[in-house]
């Protein structure tokens, strides 16, 4: 069926038909392996076993790819990485990494081979890898199919195979901004990644990550890139991202057996080097590395403000997200075309105390500024009591 359908010869509706009796049915394990290494075979296969790479399941403001790759690969520990655009509230590496002036994921074989033997960073979009999940990814979409356990598991772990890297850490979020809901679900979808990228002769781990409030501040694709670099110059940025940026490039490190690594971590950021890493990479790609310092972002700015006092409980990631969107920030439908410099910027997180009409979020972009307001406005829970920062990892396998 995968061949049949990537070579044209299948036609939609019945790749329809087997897709929805996966969905209503389910699969056993061996009947999803086997779809995944179908997939992941369906077109060019890249080789890099001594390379790591992650995978996050998708947030609102997930910079995580963005900042503890430059700081495992400044560690020494090289990565080879395929990434997406993003859909709907959730973003996308690609299109953060392209709200830099030139930068291109579009590499060849060659490029991308020559890059991460000689920056130890490369990141690519899919192309020619794994092209049955493209085309069946954009079937699911508008069959009703997308969310199926043993759909999505083959759909992420067909790509990470077809790129090669020998060491994955897998991020699944869970939460009001992310696919799956609950820590129980996540947790399921987990150890299925794990499982399936090991058979396939992958050295995989995974973390659970809590995404029911947005990550670190920004939200949108130059603000994300802005904040990714204040964070690899060492500068102050949230609690909740530093932290979770340093257990993944940890985690990244230990798969790969470098020594030390919570110390490596620290070091390559108060030395520079990461931040130095981060500049060649986005330099061999094409893309200004001056320009980091300095990234256009929308001149139009709208306040919103607290309507009363109190602690923040919540700053919803999912109503977040789409003021963001709203704002053109993401894609409501695929090739919708993005705003690069829109988003949202949260300047409270749970646990601050809060003042009547203390400024609680900046709007960035004029497109549906006022839906964007009102979103952000009913992502905000209050509480009249102190409330205790939620912990960013809430599990690892
Ligand atoms: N991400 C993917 O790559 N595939 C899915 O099916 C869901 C999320």
């Amino acid at each position: 069926m995968v061949e049949g359908y990537t070579a044209g010869e299948v036609p939609d509706y019945q790749m329809t038909s087997l897709l929805m009796a996966i969905f209503i049915q389910g699969m056993s394990y061996e009947e999803t392996l086997a779809l995944t290494r179908a997939m992941a075979e369906s077109g060019k296969t890249y080789s890099f076993p001594e390379c790591v790479d992650k995978h996050s399941t998708g947030g609102v403001g997930d910079k995580v790819s963005l900042t503890a790759l430059p700081i495992v690969a400044a560690c020494g520990g090289p990565v080879a990485k395929l990434s997406g655009r993003g859909l709907g509230a959730t973003g996308g590496t690609i299109d953060k990494l392209e709200s830099i002036p030139g930068f291109s994921c579009n590499l060849s074989e060659e490029q991308f081979r020559n890059q991460v033997e000689e920056i130890g960073l490369a990141i690519v979009e899919a192309g020619d890898l794994a092209p049955a999940d493209k085309e069946i990814y954009a079937l699911r979409d508008t069959t009703g199919t997308v969310d199926s356990l043993p759909l999505i598991g083959s759909s992420i772990v067909s790509k990470k195979a077809a790129t090669g890297a020998g060491h994955l850490l897998y991020d699944v979020k869970r939460g009001s901004g992310a696919f799956m809901k609950t820590t129980e679900e996540a947790r399921e979808l987990a150890d299925l990644l794990v499982r399936l990228s090991e058979d396939l002769g992958i050295d995989a781990t995974a973390l659970i990550t809590d995404m029911d409030n947005p990550l670190g501040r920004a939200i949108g694709n130059a603000l994300e890139v802005r904040e990714s670099v204040h964070l690899l110059k060492n500068e102050p940025v949230p609690e909740d991202l530093v932290s979770e940026v340093n257990h993944v490039a940890t985690r990244l490190l230990e798969l790969k057996g470098i020594p030390n690594p919570e110390h490596a971590v620290e070091n390559a950021l108060s030395s520079g080097a990461a931040y130095e890493k981060f500049r060649a990479f986005v330099r061999a790609q094409g893309g200004d590395a001056d320009a980091l310092e300095h990234l256009p972002i929308s001149t139009e700015v709208t306040e919103v403000k607290s309507p009363r006092a109190g602690y923040v409980a919540r700053f919803g990631a999912a109503a977040i997200g789409s003021a963001a969107l709203a704002l053109g920030a993401g894609r409501k439908k695929k090739g919708d075309r993005i705003v690069p410099d829109s988003g949202v910027e949260v300047l409270v997180k749970p646990g601050d105390p809060l003042e009547k009409d203390q400024p609680i979020a900046r709007l960035y972009g004029e497109r549906e500024a006022e839906p964007a307001g009102r979103l952000v406005l009913e992502a905000l829970e209050i509480s009249d009591e102190p409330v205790e920062p939620p912990p960013t990892i809430l599990d690892s396998l």
